[in-house]
């Protein structure tokens, strides 16, 4: 058996649908671009079938992305595998993902059908996909609770029917290292054909064993682990790819397998991510988290200091930590900044360069020094700017007794300009951008933080608004906090006034 393990990464589809962390079809663009660079060997990219925005949100992925091989998942169905190849089509190495539940409490209660219905339904659903696309995966949803004989028979269908990949997952996080390794080692004994595909470990993390669950199945024979950046996902998340990435990397004494991600690029892609959604990592994430590698104590520090390898089990530079440091200037010039900007994944059409650059220089003037984060912002402006039907032109606020938002905005050629007062300066600015607009929402989360260091830092704005049923992020930064926080908000409208021309299907 190979020691090659693929990384199939599902933080645009799995990950995607936790609460918080929904993006729109831009973002997931240049997530996708960032997890190509990471050389995740699989992006999966949405469920198609589930609006016309997931759909339009795969077909994207697939134009964008130039490396990995691009999936989308479909049920067990014709109408959902049929959209999903629809969605692929553009796609260099598409794979359509395929799933059906295997366990008796699903079988009887979800789907009510009987094994023998089931066995024949994953025949058909993998014949169809097999027409339509040349690699295809098949997911016995609920595994972990499924018979063992039962499942061996259906990823033996599966194989027959033409399924490169078996993919066993753990849907309710309820499996142990011990009893995830028995599976796999059985199901791969005990199936015909099972030789020929590759088996694959998809786990969430209820009792925090994500991690460790797929390391086991890798022992037990599986060769390609399902995960998402910063473990994002479904309830308590997904294995959380830099951990199982690290392990792998670190312990290559008891994990002697190779995976083609570049660590370096890890730190880079978990920022993205949180950026992207505004989900903040915690200080303590092992590997990304901000305090990952601070060694605060004494003792600690004086190892350090004498030999890293004292305390360090892993290098910083290794998963990409120090990159972020690197400075640009005023003097920089617009080809060192056309360069960084590419180096960071973002490669941008002429005119908007031309943008970044004016922008850059001003904030070159008050801060002097421009971090890689700021450039970030500024190119996370832009792109905003680049979809919207309101631009926020100007905003002005005064505190006292009595805040009120003088609030200037433009759609096409017409200006429109509203005050109104508030709780605070950012309420009174919201309110008088609902007047404009005719758009109101409820608040629900609003975050703000700084970017990087200095007195005249950009302070980074995240929202969450709920409008008419649906919650939107909105996100932007300013050097003023009322600025950044009202173009946060003014960025939401635009992406709920985007998704009216895009009614979804609701399909499941
Ligand atoms: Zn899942």
């Amino acid at each position: 058996m190979s020691n090659r393990v693929e990384i199939f990464d599902t933080t645009l589809r799995d990950g995607e649908q936790s609460p918080g962390a929904s993006m729109d079809v831009r973002e997931k663009v240049q997530m996708a671009i960032q997890l190509d660079r990471l050389g995740v060997d699989i992006i999966e990219a949405g469920f198609p079938i589930a609006s016309n925005q997931e759909f339009e949100g795969v077909q994207k992925v697939a134009e964008a992305v130039e490396h990995a091989r691009v999936a989308a998942l479909a049920r067990a169905l014709n109408k959902d595998i049929e959209r999903a190849a629809a969605a692929l089509a553009k796609a260099k190495n598409p794979v359509l993902h395929t799933f059906l539940a295997t366990s008796k409490i699903h079988m009887e209660h979800k789907l009510r059908m009987t094994p023998e219905q089931v066995l024949q339904a994953v025949d058909t659903a993998v014949r169809l996909a097999k027409t339509l696309v040349p690699r295809v995966e098949f997911s016995a949803e609920d595994s972990t609770r499924s018979e063992l004989v039962f499942l061996a028979e259906v990823a033996q269908t599966a194989i027959a029917a033409g399924a490169d990949v078996i993919n066993l997952p753990d849907t309710v996080g309820y499996t142990t290292p011990g009893e995830i390794r028995a599976m796999f080692e059985y199901v791969i004994k005990h199936a015909k054909g099972s030789e020929g595909a590759i088996f694959s470990s998809h786990n969430h993390n209820d009792l925090g064993l994500a991690v460790a669950n797929a390391l086991a199945a890798v022992l037990g024979g599986a060769r390609q682990i399902e995960c998402t950046v910063n473990g994002i996902g479904e309830r308590a998340g997904n294995t959380s790819l830099e951990e199982v990435v690290m392990a792998m990397h670190t312990r290559q004494d008891q994990y002697p397998f190779v995976c083609q991600v570049r660590t370096e690029e890890i730190v880079p892609s978990s920022e993205a991510l949180s950026r992207i959604t505004g989900l903040a990592v915690p200080y303590n994430k092992p590997v990304v988290g901000r305090n990952a590698f601070a060694h605060e104590s004494g003792i600690h520090q004086h190892g350090m200091i004498a030999n890293s390898k004292t305390y360090e089990i892993m290098s910083p530079e290794s998963v990409g930590r120090k990159r972020s440091d690197l400075v640009l200037g005023k003097h920089s010039g617009r080809a060192g900044l056309a360069k960084r900007s590419e180096e960071l994944g973002y490669a941008l059409p002429e005119d908007q360069l031309v943008q970044l650059y004016e922008r850059f220089i001003a904030l070159a003037d008050k801060k002097k020094e421009v971090f890689d984060d700021d450039l970030r912002m500024l190119i996370t402006s832009i792109n905003n700017e680049s979809f919207e039907t309101y631009h926020l032109q100007r905003v002005n606020t005064s505190g006292g007794d009595l805040p009120i938002a003088a609030v200037q905005m433009i759609r096409g050629d017409a200006t429109y300009e509203e005050a109104a007062t508030g709780d605070g300066p950012v309420d009174a600015a919201i309110k008088a951008i609902e007047a404009i607009t005719g758009v109101s929402g409820t608040l629900e989360e609003f975050r703000i933080r700084a970017v990087t260091p200095g007195k005249e830092a950009l302070g980074e704005a995240h929202i969450t608004v709920h409008i008419q049923g649906r919650s939107i992020t909105g996100s932007d930064a300013s050097t003023d906090i009322i600025e950044a926080a009202a173009k946060a908000y003014v960025n939401a409208i635009n992406k709920y006034l985007a998704g009216q021309t895009m009614p979804d299907q609701n399909q499941g």
